[in-house]
């Protein structure tokens, strides 16, 4: 059995298609099915590793080292598919083949055309993956907007592909929106221009996801039915939840599962939707309450750390606590006569996540004292590591000019350098630690205690590393190095002496967690806000 599901959006952006897809992963994997998702990004860009995260949010980090888009943390959160480079296309990468075989005389002379090498490499792609042994359901999401230029020679490959294998054996889900004008009013006007539009591009969606405020009235969705030849019961009300995580159930109350797998003539077991149950309630139903405060620039552009987000509502899933996120830009600290306590003092925790470049440093050092000489718990995250530990070089060493190399160059205790740097070598590669290592955890620490086992593996995304040149002087000084590589040499944890919970990790825990199994670091971290917060109010 291989099966694919394409899922397109029409009327405009952000409908949730990636929670859509995401959602029809997990109700597939509570059946019993090895599911496989990939994502389809229109886009030049070869991978998202080169884009500001102004422009396109966080960067996605696989475990073997792609850099991708951020819909792949969704299906990360919903679902155990496994995520390499190949769950992720994009037209740069399409085209860098394509023209690769043309220059290398692959083509033997013919004209390379978009119909059909471009779709011919776009459908080995997707095939690549939905044909790997074992796998059942192989889910495709296609980003953008149907009727946009960029789309549409995937849309041509998603059509070819489900004429080639035919209706059984690869289907459509279209998501759409109903929107509601003055008095409540429901349209269904966009829907209808949106499935029209798909098809004119020859694919006739089998599903139709509508999002809108509230549950759609079995009228509604009969009419919608009747003008898209979508039958009923593929036509599916996709209404406002409180929390992403309920929408699983929601496609489940309506049977849009039971549906999918009658189009595509699969048996099936009964949908196991305990686990998703349990995250729902303890989202709705929070018995303690943590301010988590977030120190770093990007603050305004909530896709910029989502992953960081999520892992953190997790946290709070895992300690029955509702997680509030207080974003502080981190150049407000570092404002001349700026009351830090004011900025801080309602949180229950810091976290410092991960980041590029100068701007903000300062605020974020000023963040991590704060909290290190406040006993409130803080969690360092990549850069936010490495600012604990210039700040501690700076505040309990006494070396002032404590820095990274990134953002200074002469520096007499660059503290946190390039490999490279620390071992004087001329030519400055700097190449970026990217994707899936080991390390180990050091016994008796915080480390140790979340993740009760020695040895882990975490992926990275960081190009600078806690230097060996200064680590047994700042070790000595009470800093505690809690986990390093397999070799000893890269310092992949540090935690603050005499402190709660100060904790800083060289990677990107926050990659790996899912609310059904919340990463221990986010669970430890929230579990002391919990604390925190009960002492405040006892206070
Ligand atoms: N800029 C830092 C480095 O390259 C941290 C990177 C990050 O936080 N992802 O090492």
């Amino acid at each position: 059995m291989k099966k694919l599901i394409f899922v397109t959006g029409g009327v405009c952006s952000s409908l949730g298609k990636g929670i859509t897809a995401s959602s029809i992963g997990a109700l597939m994997e509570a059946r019993g099915f090895t599911v496989r998702m990939v994502k389809i990004d229109p886009y030049l860009n070869v991978d998202a590793g080169t884009m500001s995260p102004y422009q396109h949010g966080e960067v996605y980090v696989t475990d073997d080292g792609a850099e991708t888009d951020l819909d792949l943390g969704n299906y990360g959160r919903f679902t155990t598919a496994p995520l390499t480079r190949a769950n992720s296309i994009t037209t740069g990468q399409v085209y860098k083949t394509v023209i690769e075989k043309e220059r290398a005389g692959d083509f033997l002379g013919r004209t390379v055309q978009v119909i059909p090498h471009i779709t011919d490499e776009i459908k080995r792609r997707i095939l690549v993956v939905a044909e790997s042994p074992d796998v059942d359901i192989t889910i495709v999401e296609i980003g953008g907007t149907v009727g946009d230029m960029e789309s549409v020679p995937f849309l041509e490959a998603a059509r070819q592909l489900i004429h080639d294998l035919g209706k059984q054996n690869a289907i459509s889900v279209h998501v759409t929106l109903v929107p509601s004008v003055s008095a409540g009013e429901l349209k269904t006007k966009p829907t209808q221009h949106a499935v029209k539009e798909l098809q004119e591009i020859g694919i006739q969606p089998d599903i139709l996801v509508l999002r809108s405020k509230e549950l759609l009235s079995e009228g509604l969705r009969s009419k919608i039915s009747s003008f898209t030849n979508v039958e009923l019961e593929g036509v599916i009300s996709a209404y406002d939840v409180p929390t992403i995580y309920e929408l699983p159930q929601v496609l489940y109350e309506q049977k849009a599962d039971a549906f999918i797998l009658k189009k595509m003539n699969v048996e099936s077991k009964h949908a196991e939707l305990g686990a998703w149950k349990q995250v729902v309630d303890k989202v709705k139903h929070p018995g303690y309450h943590v301010r988590i405060g977030i120190v770093g620039k990007y603050m305004e552009l909530h896709d910029a750390y989502k992953s960081v987000w999520e892992a953190l509502y997790h946290g709070g899933i895992a300690n029955s606590a509702g997680v509030e996120l207080v974003k502080i830009d981190s150049g407000k600290l570092e404002a001349a006569g700026a009351d830090i306590d004011a900025l801080l003092g309602g949180v229950d925790g810091i976290l410092v996540p991960g980041g590029f470049g100068e701007r903000g440093i300062e605020g974020m050092i000023t963040a991590a004292r704060w909290a290190r000489e406040h006993k409130v718990p803080y969690f360092g995250i990549c850069l936010g590591m490495q600012i604990m530990v210039i700040e501690y070089a700076r505040d309990v060493l006494g070396w002032k000019d404590a820095h990274s190399t990134e953002f200074c160059k002469t520096s007499k205790h660059p503290v946190v350098s390039l490999l490279e740097e620390q071992r004087e070598v001329k030519n400055l590669g700097g190449t970026m630690r990217l994707g899936a290592s080991e390390s180990i955890t050091r016994p008796d620490t915080g480390m140790r205690r979340a993740y009760g086992m020695e040895k882990i593996s975490e992926r990275h995304r960081h190009r600078y590393e806690v230097s060996n040149i200064f680590r047994d002087e700042i070790e000595a000084a009470g800093l505690q190095v809690t986990a390093t590589t397999p070799d000893g040499d890269l310092v992949e944890s540090c935690e603050w002496p005499d402190h709660p919970w100060g904790l800083g990790v060289q990677y990107h825990p926050e990659l790996k967690s899912k609310p059904t199994k919340v990463h221990p670091l986010f669970k430890a971290f929230i579990g002391e806000c919990v604390l925190a917060a009960k002492a405040k109010s006892a206070r």
